[in-house]
């Protein structure tokens, strides 16, 4: 019998210093699973570092390693979408360069996918503790986690990391989905499938530094957000009626106060007040509005989520 191809996306920004020693461990694990057949598909995004030629040392010495280079930085999901879309195995995996995703736990993982009894299509994974991350980050990241499962009907697993093992049936299902704004930890909830999820500490990065900044998370929460969900519309919608309301109660008091009492005039630094809070949600609520209308924007261009330069295919013409 062939054996089954399993595919491993790698997502590489600036991970010269990581790449060989995660090579190193991948090739541990899957020289101790001889029933399976590796492709490893490292995805180079415009890194400004030595990552690309690592790649073409690596596809050099072993013709299981494939690469792509994008033409520039595309980001992580644009990165995991090429992967995604170039992978050709049985089971395709998807894990970050820097071993913060322990390769140790692919056996398990297909020994999960292969249990004809409990019948899963993804085994994925979840930090349970966020050790090594500042405190701030992890309040922010709850926090995060808490309003959008309220506003949302996919489930967002707190902690939920990218590293998954699917089958192929899932990969398809989320090629399916061709938006350009891709938020994968909604999508991935989004095609459904029977997943099983393992749990494990949080574990540092091996070389290297992390690229998320506070203000990236930030912009990539509402971003989850606005893909996600369209309560904040429906918000925006509630708080001006209530405005409406409250401003329709205030007329009618003023108008009995005044015939009752007379007219004295006073109130001025209310009014300012009231002026100052209103338009403040006018434009918030504007805002809101205007996040989703960027969106749209954006979709309706239809622009590639990514372009390539090269992959190995070009070394070998050469
Ligand atoms: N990454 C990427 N493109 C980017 C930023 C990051 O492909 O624009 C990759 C990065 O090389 C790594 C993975 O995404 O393999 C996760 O990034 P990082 O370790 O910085 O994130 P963290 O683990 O801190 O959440
Ligand atoms: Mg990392």
């Amino acid at each position: 019998m062939a054996k089954e191809v399993v595919s491993i996306v790698v997502s590489c920004y600036n991970e010269e210093k990581s790449l060989p020693l995660f090579y190193k461990e991948i090739n541990k694990v899957f020289d101790s699973l001889p029933k399976y057949k590796l492709e490893l598909i490292l995805v180079n995004d415009g890194s400004k570092d030595k990552t690309l030629e690592e790649m073409k040392k690596l596809h050099q010495e072993d013709n299981r390693v494939r690469f792509i280079s994008f033409s520039r930085n595309f980001g992580k999901e644009a990165a995991m979408y090429a992967g995604l879309e170039n992978a050709t195995g049985d089971y395709v995996g998807l894990m970050d360069a820097d071993l913060q995703d322990p390769p140790s736990l692919l056996p398990n993982m297909l020994d999960l996918l292969n249990d004809l009894e409990k019948d899963y299509d993804c085994v994925a994974t979840r930090r349970v503790s966020r050790n090594g991350e500042p405190p701030i980050r992890s309040f922010f990241a709850k926090a995060f986690y808490k309003i959008i499962n309220k506003m949302s009907d996919v489930e967002l697993v707190d902690g939920a990391r990218d590293y998954r093992l699917m089958k192929r049936k899932m990969v398809d299902a989320i090629l399916e989905l061709k938006e350009y704004n891709r938020f994968s930890k909604g999508l991935f909830g989004f095609v459904g499938f029977n997943i099983k999820w393992l749990e494990y500490k949080n574990i540092e990065r091996i070389a290297g530094e992390t690229k998320w900044s506070f203000w990236k998370l930030f912009k990539y929460a509402i971003e989850g957000i606005v893909a996600f969900t369209t309560v904040p519309l429906t918000i925006a919608a509630i708080l001006g009626i209530l405005f409406c309301i409250i401003a329709f109660i205030m007329i009618v008091v003023i108008i009995a106060k005044t015939l009752i009492f007379g007219d004295p005039t006073s109130g001025w630094p209310s009014m300012i007040c009231v002026i100052f809070l209103v338009s403040g949600v006018q434009l918030f609520c504007l805002g809101i509005i205007g996040e989703y209308l960027s969106k749209t924007y954006l979709e309706t261009k239809k622009r590639p989520v990514y372009i390539v330069k090269e992959t190995e295919k070009d070394l070998e013409k050469k």
